[in-house]
């Protein structure tokens, strides 16, 4: 039937690296799950103001926000069949391996942080102390 298989076509979407979607389109519709206008305005309403994910994205530095979007897009990709799912999970595991070590700068970041107030707070009281003697 022609109806059928107009509505089995490819998903009309362009993916973040400007190559169009990959994945069929639903029935009767222009694109795929991922894309369709429903799917995209939920994820503006729901996933960008309420979702655990995008809180943790936007504080994201751009760096680690750059590894992010590369996983996003490696996902989608994977879907699509245009990568194999091996290179997503090594590229998984590369994220985890950087995850720790930026996780452990940041907490000696905190940690240096917490040692300058600490002696700022020290040589307060000093001054004072030494003020109202
Ligand atoms: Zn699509």
């Amino acid at each position: 039937m022609d109806n059928e298989g107009a509505s089995r076509r490819q998903c009309s979407a362009t993916t973040r690296k400007g190559a169009r979607c990959r994945t069929r389109a639903l029935p009767g519709r222009d694109h795929c799950g991922l894309h369709s206008p429903e799917a995209v305005e939920g994820r503006r309403l729901g996933g960008v103001n309420r979702s655990n994910a995008h809180r943790a994205t936007i504080r994201l530095p751009p760096d680690l926000r750059a590894v992010a979007d590369m996983l996003a897009e490696g996902i989608e990709q994977t879907r699509d069949g245009a990568m194999k799912p091996q290179v997503l999970t090594a590229m998984a595991a590369g994220t985890t391996a950087l995850l720790r070590v930026v996780e452990l700068a940041l907490l000696a970041a905190q940690l240096d942080e917490m040692k300058r107030q600490i002696a700022e707070i020290q040589a307060q009281r000093t001054i004072e102390a030494g003020f109202y003697r």
